[in-house]
């Protein structure tokens, strides 16, 4: 009976412990905001790190209809393809699926009165933008994010290892 609770005790602990990580989302490259802000420029730190949202039509991949793939532009990670960007006349980047289950994470923003899901790389934790229901098929989702948040990488590049 005192191994059965031991053991009951021990599960708990592990189970709370389990919980608790979960909570408290970690990313695998974390910087302090000083680092951030020497990486990255003035624009993107706002962006990336505070949260900002770029002018429409202001970004410099909005029409972007080069073939390659969108990384982020706080660590590298391969968010978005090409063949997923659409023109969403919205003003931002638009993609209906992202690259891979593993690339973004996601939580809910109830800022300026709006009920929105905000997406985040799943890498660094960087602010990319927000992904809405409206998208067209095969997903019917609109990932609609910041250049600023984004580097573009050609296809040729990638294809040479660079
Ligand atoms: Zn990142």
């Amino acid at each position: 009976m005192v191994l059965k609770n031991t053991i009951f005790t021990f599960l708990l602990f592990v189970f709370c412990f389990a919980s608790y990580g979960q909570g408290n989302l970690k990313y695998s490259i974390m910087k302090t905001e000083s680092e951030w802000k020497r990486k990255l420029t003035t624009d993107q730190y706002k962006v990336l790190r505070e949260k900002d949202t770029e002018p429409a039509y202001s970004g410099k991949l909005c029409t972007n209809k080069s073939k390659g793939m969108y990384v982020c532009a706080g660590c590298g990670n391969e968010l978005f393809m090409s063949d997923t960007k659409y023109d969403s006349g919205c003003g931002w980047p638009s993609f209906y699926d992202a690259n891979g289950n593993d690339k973004i994470v996601t939580q809910m923003d109830y800022s300026y009165d709006m009920i929105r899901t905000e997406i985040m790389c799943a890498k660094c934790g960087g602010h990319l933008g927000h992904v809405f229901d409206d998208g067209p098929a095969p997903t019917g989702q609109r990932y609609c994010v910041n250049s600023l948040s984004m580097n573009f990488i050609p296809e040729s590049a990638l294809n040479s290892g660079q």
